[in-house]
């Protein structure tokens, strides 16, 4: 399943044991973000088979509803369910519970319903089980709640800055659409939803992710290092080489240079450093660049 998909399922699994008050605002999140929520008619449409039985265990409990539930079959075999309730007493209980907004266009969200604290997460959870969905941490930091209703949209933003998490927004194909791209604020996103499986989960990914990021960074940093080391080691050798095939040897150089000369010769691939530690007393590296300098320019003046 994918990581929204366990989310929304660890979401699901813990509505059971809220209060009723809590239970009431999941269901309002629920509603709101859902497909239809109107006089005429609720309607919510999911693939997933724990949401639908969520769905339906919320009118029962909280409203002694009893949904229709459709089944359809898509072409690759994926259920579609679409949830409705469409008699008009029922939709009655609803209303007096919740209340409607004047229609579609003004679906909002109705705080009175929101005075306690501890529903807060209640109706966030509802809130992400229709509207939200949420991008495997391994591929990129995504979390976003979508609507077509602009009021909704405005209310929503109103709600989640109060909670001071910085929301980002756009639309797209019709949709309003609140986003988070930080993994911060997604693991407080998560938090305040009490997806603790799924925090823990993305934390762990994050931790990975970064070593991984780190460790590229210093390969590709020593790579860098031994790339320069080598070639300038090529250079150094050829010029001693040069230098002996004018000479027969190494004989005629200053005894400073001679030896630095050598010791490059036999260990072509060591840096400057480890060339000075294999002196005594050791010499320093700018030492060492220095006298090589010179066997440059002289193999240069032949
Ligand atoms: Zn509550």
């Amino acid at each position: 399943m994918s990581f929204a998909g366990e989310t929304k399922k660890e979401l699901c699994k813990s509505i059971l044991r809220l209060d009723k008050c809590c239970k009431f605002a999941v269901l309002y999140g629920i509603l709101l973000f859902g497909n239809k929520f109107s006089v005429n008619e609720i309607k919510i449409v999911t693939e997933k088979d724990f949401i639908k039985e969520t769905v339906y265990s919320l009118f029962k409990e909280l409203f002694d509803i009893e949904p229709k539930i459709r089944g359809k079959q898509r072409h690759d075999n994926q259920i579609t369910y679409t949830i409705s309730v469409t008699e008009k007493e029922d939709i009655m209980k609803i209303e007096n519970k919740y209340g409607f907004p004047g229609g579609a266009s003004s679906i909002g969200i109705n705080f009175m319903l929101l005075q306690n604290e501890c529903c807060h997460k209640a109706f966030l959870k509802g809130a992400f089980i229709t509207g939200g969905s949420v991008t495997n941490p391994e591929k990129r930091y995504h979390l976003e709640f979508a609507t077509p209703h602009y009021y909704l949209f405005n209310d929503m933003k109103v709600f989640l800055m109060e909670k001071d998490i910085p929301v980002k927004n756009v639309i797209r194909k019709g949709h309003y659409i609140i986003y988070f791209k930080e993994s911060e604020s997604i693991e407080d996103m998560l938090t305040l939803m009490d997806a603790t499986s799924s925090l823990f989960k993305m934390m762990d990914i994050k931790i990975v992710k970064d070593i991984r990021n780190h460790t590229n960074r210093i390969t590709n940093c020593e790579t860098a290092n031994i790339t320069k080391t080598v070639n300038a080691s090529a250079k150094h050798v050829e010029a001693i080489e040069k230098i002996i095939d004018a000479y027969g040897s190494l004989a005629h150089l200053d005894d400073d240079i001679r030896q630095v000369a050598e010791k490059r010769l036999e260990n072509p691939e060591s840096t400057l450093n480890e060339l000075g530690d294999m002196f005594t007393p050791p010499m320093s590296k700018s030492a060492i660049n220095h006298r090589l300098k010179k066997i440059l320019l002289i193999a240069e003046e032949l």
